[in-house]
C-alpha cells in the first residue's frame, strides 16, 4: 500500500538528519574530549545515537563547553518530561549542567549548582528546586538515567507526545481521524478546509479546529513505526 511507500520517505529525512548530526558531534568531541575518556565518551554517543534529543544535548554541548575547558558528558539524566519539552541533567567530567530540549530546539539552563531554577519551569514539570534540598543528594541520586526515546514506546518518537497526549500538528506519526492514514501524508487536510494547497496561519488554525471538532487521535504505542521495536535499524 502507499502508506508504507510515505511512511519510508519521511524514515529516510529522519535518518539522514541524525547522521549528520552524529559526524558533527565526533568531530567537536575531537576537540573537547580529553584523550583518555575518548572511549567512554564515544560509548555514550553510541547509546544516544538514534535519539534526537540526546544528540540535541550532547551538540549543543560539546558545541558551547560552558567552561571553556576540555570536557565530556559521563551520563544523561532525567530531572523531568511534560508534552514533548525534557529537563535534562548532563553529568560531565567536571561538574553537572542542565538543558531544557524539545523538537521545538534547546535552552541552556546553567549548572545544577547555580542553574536558573526558574519557578516556571519547575511548575510546569511540577517538580521541587534541588536547591531546597541542599546538602542532599546529587543528581545522579535524584534522577534516573535518560533512556533512549527510540527504545521507549510510551513516547511518540517524532514529537515527543507520551501516551494519550496529542501529537505537535505536523508530527507525521499522527493519525488522520478521517480515514485512518497519517494526517500530514493524506488529503483530508485540503478536502476539510476545500482548498489545493496550506498556506497561512489562519487556515492552519482553522484546521486545528477542524481536527478538533473531530476529534484529534492522541498518541498510543501502537502508532510507532515498527522499524523502532526491531534490531535491524542501523
Ligand atoms: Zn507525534
Ligand atoms: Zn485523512
Amino acid at each position: 500500500m502507499d502508506k508504507s511507500h510515505q511512511r519510508g520517505q519521511a524514515d529516510r529525512g529522519m535518518s539522514n538528519d541524525i547522521l549528520e548530526k552524529l559526524n558533527s558531534i565526533r568531530a567537536l568531541m575531537d576537540f573537547a574530549v580529553p584523550e583518555e575518556k575518548m572511549v567512554e565518551a564515544l560509548d555514550l554517543l553510541e547509546i544516544y545515537s538514534e535519539d534526537k534529543i540526546g544528540l540535541d544535548v550532547l551538540h549543543e554541548f560539546y558545541s558551547y563547553l560552558p567552561e571553556g575547558k576540555d570536557d565530556w558528558i559521563r551520563e544523561i539524566r532525567l530531572i523531568g518530561r511534560q508534552k514533548g519539552m525534557f529537563l535534562l541533567a548532563c553529568i560531565t567530567g567536571l561538574t553537572c549542567y542542565i538543558y531544557l530540549v524539545s523538537s521545538e530546539g534547546i535552552e541552556f539552563h546553567g549548572s545544577f549548582e547555580e542553574g536558573i531554577w526558574d519557578k516556571e519551569v519547575l511548575d510546569f514539570f511540577g517538580i521541587e528546586n534541588p536547591k531546597d534540598r541542599k546538602g542532599l543528594d546529587g543528581p545522579e541520586k535524584l534522577y534516573p538515567i535518560y533512556e533512549p526515546i527510540g527504545r521507549d514506546a510510551e513516547i511518540c518518537p517524532a514529537c515527543h507526545a507520551a501516551t494519550g497526549e496529542f501529537h505537535e500538528l505536523g508530527c507525521p506519526v499522527e493519525l488522520c481521524p478521517w480515514c485512518g492514514g497519517q494526517f500530514v501524508y493524506c488529503n483530508c487536510r485540503f478536502d476539510k478546509l476545500e482548498l489545493d494547497t496550506l498556506s497561512g496561519e489562519a487556515e492552519l488554525i482553522k484546521l486545528e479546529e477542524l481536527l478538533s471538532e473531530k476529534g484529534r487521535i492522541p498518541y498510543a504505542p501502537e502508532q510507532r513505526p515498527s522499524f523502532l521495536d526491531t534490531d535491524e535499524l542501523q
